[in-house]
């Protein structure tokens, strides 16, 4: 799974499109952003980590959400002056344009009235919100006081320190944690790196997170779009998996069968080509006895093969029907013991797996 951790800057940011930083202006940004985010999260793909402290900032904080609209509404109120000045000057369809002009702040206002309700929902409701435990508050107090990151500048980041520490114990109380990957989204560098090295979290803090896989982002769209391509990669590794775990098998040679501990096994990982005596005696030249029939070469094929991890016996699938054999000694012809057909594995510079014309009971 992969988990986002956002701090108070990035989710006013995600409410009112201002860069925290430079407080300009990202446009429509952050519709495309809380839209992006909630698809990944109704897709099960993400999971939003945030927690009580997030939660009670967010409130305390929200007003400064409404600084696009208050500016849209600040334009709103006084369009009579501009257009007065443009209608000296321009004579035809002003008075179009201005409804126009009022039009489209009241639409934008709207859509920003309803976005903040949107992304507050989104916070409280399709995120998933983890416990800041009692001795976690004790650690990120014992922390702020002693002027390591993230309290190195004397600045308050209770909260952000908050949700980063306790991602460290949701993952530990995690009962699977193969491929989770978090990624913490905070524009202020300031206090969660050293300064120097901008896109990594600050020594102190990587000591406070151990071995967790935390990665630190500065800004939101480049967090998603790590994000996507880390999911490629899970989604690579699954498929990879799912491919090795269909290939796998349970060892039956003698060496291991009799094992009663533990089940040896191996994955039938490469690839044997199959030869049949018949294509290989299709002589051309030779007489042949039936002319009416027809003599159709068999398909070429390959079967998977691979040994045993505990015993190094060879296992193969039977080219005539799937069943798993185990080859106790290489240099000598085997029968499959479900169809008896008759089969031998070539150690040539090509190694390939001939098949015998005859089945064991045909000769038998
Ligand atoms: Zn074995
Ligand atoms: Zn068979």
């Amino acid at each position: 799974m992969i988990y986002l951790a956002l701090d108070t800057n990035i989710w006013l940011y995600l409410a009112n499109g201002l860069d925290p930083i430079s407080n300009k202006d990202h446009g429509n940004l952050h519709f495309e952003l809380i839209d992006r985010l909630r698809d990944f999260v109704q897709r099960a793909e993400i999971t939003i980590l945030v927690n009580e402290v997030i939660i009670s900032e967010w409130e305390r904080n929200k007003e400064h959400a409404k600084h696009r609209i208050e500016k849209l509404k600040r334009k709103a109120e006084n369009p009579k002056q501009a257009f007065a000045e443009i209608k000296r000057y321009v004579s035809r369809n002003v008075d179009e344009i201005e409804k126009e002009f009022i039009a489209g702040l009241v639409r934008d206002i709207e859509l920003n009235e309803e976005h903040i309700v949107k992304v507050e929902t989104f916070l409280k409701e399709e995120c998933q919100i983890i416990p800041v435990r009692d001795e976690l508050k004790i650690k990120v107090f014992n922390l702020s006081i002693s002027g390591k990151a993230p309290f190195h500048n004397k600045k308050n980041n209770i909260a952000d320190a908050s949700i980063l520490f306790s991602i460290v114990n949701y993952l530990e109380g995690l009962t699977y944690s193969g491929d989770n990957q978090v990624i913490f989204v905070s524009n202020n560098t300031e206090d969660f790196t050293d300064g120097k090295n901008k896109d990594e979290f600050h020594p102190d803090i990587q000591k406070e997170l151990g071995n967790k896989n935390i990665q630190y982002q500065r800004v939101l769209p480049s967090a998603l779009e790590l994000s996507e391509t880390i999911l490629l990669q899970i989604e690579e590794h699954r498929k990879h998996e799912a491919w090795l775990e269909s290939v796998s098998f349970s060892c039956i040679s003698n060496l291991c069968v009799h094992s009663e501990s533990f089940t040896p096994w191996g994955y039938l990982d490469k690839e044997l080509e199959v030869k049949y005596e018949s294509n290989e005696t299709i002589d051309p030249d030779q007489l042949d006895l039936f002319p009416e029939l027809p003599r159709q070469p068999k398909e070429s094929k390959k079967i998977g093969i691979s040994e045993c991890v505990i015993c190094s016996t060879t296992h193969l699938l039977c080219p005539d029907c799937d069943e798993l054999i185990s080859v106790e000694d290489e240099t000598e012809k085997l029968s499959c013991p479900e169809c008896q057909t008759q089969i031998q594995i070539i150690h040539d510079q090509d190694p390939f797996l001939l098949v015998y014309d005859l089945k064991e009971d045909l000769i038998a």
